[in-house]
């Protein structure tokens, strides 16, 4: 594994859980229909391509634009971290982070314990084990994955290699989304182009594929898309890959992919394999519910993991690593843990149908609807009803973002959303 020995050691960024608006500098771009190539006729071009971001070294150009970039200034609203929210009193539900509160698993649990003893050691062997594991799962060699500290890290990473690898280049996303990577790579000096999602609120792959020029070197899927809760299928996802330049590379991230049910949905990690400029990022902090303890995978070709390792600024700690380890085996609490929050999204899709709130088709553990008034007001009056549930997000001024939590959880939001909706 190309992990362990490569990872400098460097002061950690914090990462905010939950983003604010867009404060970077954004082209928003409304495409016209290119369709897709079909998957059968891109399937047989040269996947032999190098993608821009597996090259093993930097151009003197691009190490000279790179190393000007990070010593630019920094625009005056991102040069200091962002103001974080005022905490919520005690006893507040938190529907609010998409976390899993029924995790962590038992075995975790005990993994959690008994790494008390492993806490003055670095995290060699159980970094190199968990890789192991998770490639013999996926069915890739163990130098196709690269565990980071959560799976946010691996998004910075994936900035950090577009902006060194291709100074100024283009990231294309489709808002809303999970802003991590978009947020920082407009801070590493990349422009973000921003498609507008479908009628039914799911990425525009479409839109996605017409946005992309030669100058794009990311594009972020994120399958299932936070906040919108929607997911395109792994065939339309598949065609829209292998349509992609092979200078591009594709990140799809699938932090909620535990969630999903239904036709057609589905991971493209199976991808990697034959796609070179393909990165499929999860997460250790939603289905295993180990958001505290930061740590996630990338999965890719050896070449881009072989660079990503290059670029990490955290080593993953100990007590996360053996978490993870002992989680990823513990298939009982999984399942029961999978079924639970999806029976509830179902019932709180019915509660919406009931009293005939719009909502998305929701495939992580989150739902998002539209409930009718200004956001903020929703919140205020959530709150004051004891319940945190999620921020505004721009062009869904009325719409909420509401995490599935414990079954008496839901049972106290879908009261408490009766009446804030009465009020
Ligand atoms: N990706 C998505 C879509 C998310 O919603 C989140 C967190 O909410 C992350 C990545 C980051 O997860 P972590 O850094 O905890 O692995």
């Amino acid at each position: 594994m190309t992990h362990a020995t490569t990872r400098p050691f460097l002061l950690a960024v914090p990462i905010a859980a939950e983003h604010s608006g867009s404060a970077h500098a954004t082209v928003q771009v409304i495409p016209g229909p290119t369709p897709i190539p079909d998957a059968e006729a891109t399937a047989a071009r040269d996947i032999t391509d190098e993608t821009a971001l597996s090259l093993p070294r930097l151009t003197r150009r691009s190490a000279l634009l790179g190393a000007a970039a990070l010593f630019a200034p920094l625009a005056p609203q991102l040069s200091f971290a962002r103001a974080r929210p005022p905490a919520p009193p005690p006893g507040t539900i938190l529907l609010n982070g998409n976390e899993n509160p029924y995790g962590p698993s038992p075995a975790a649990r005990q993994a959690i314990l008994a790494s008390v003893d492993e806490a003055p050691r670095y995290a060699y062997s159980s970094i190199d084990t968990l890789a192991a594991k998770i490639a013999m799962r996926e069915g890739i060699p163990v130098a196709q994955v690269v565990i980071g500290s959560g799976s946010g890290e691996l998004l910075r990473m994936a900035a950090l290699l577009a902006s060194t690898t291709m100074p100024g280049s283009e990231l294309v996303a489709s808002k809303p989304t999970y802003e991590e990577l978009p947020e920082f790579a407009g801070r590493m000096g990349l422009k973000v182009l921003w498609t507008a999602p479908d009628s039914a609120h799911r990425h525009d792959l479409n839109a996605m594929r017409a946005t992309i020029t030669d100058r794009t070197s990311l594009v972020y899927v994120c399958n299932p898309n936070n906040p919108t809760g929607t997911a395109v299928t792994r065939d339309a996802l598949e065609a829209f890959v292998r349509s992609v330049p092979p200078r591009t590379t594709v990140i799809v991230d699938e932090a909620y992919i535990d969630f999903v049910e239904g036709f057609g949905m589905g991971t493209v990690a199976g991808l990697v394999q034959k796609v070179p400029n393909l990165i499929v990022l999860r997460t250790f902090s939603k289905i295993h519910g180990l958001a505290g303890l930061r740590i996630g995978y990338a999965i890719s070709s050896e070449a881009i993991a072989k660079r990503f390792a290059d670029l990490s600024l955290v080593w993953p700690n100990t007590t996360g690593v053996d978490a993870a380890l002992a989680s990823y085996g513990d298939f009982e609490f999984l399942k029961s843990t999978r079924e639970a929050i999806v029976a509830d999204r179902t019932r709180v899709h019915a509660a919406l149908d009931r009293i005939g709130r719009p909502h998305t088709e929701a495939q992580g553990n989150f739902v998002f609807f539209d409930t009718g008034i200004p956001v903020q007001q929703f919140r205020d009056r959530m709150l004051a009803k004891g319940i945190k549930v999620g921020r505004p997000f721009e062009g869904y001024d009325t719409w909420s973002r509401v995490t599935i939590g414990r079954r008496e959880e839901v049972d106290q939001f879908l009261a408490a959303l009766l009446e804030a909706l009465k009020a």
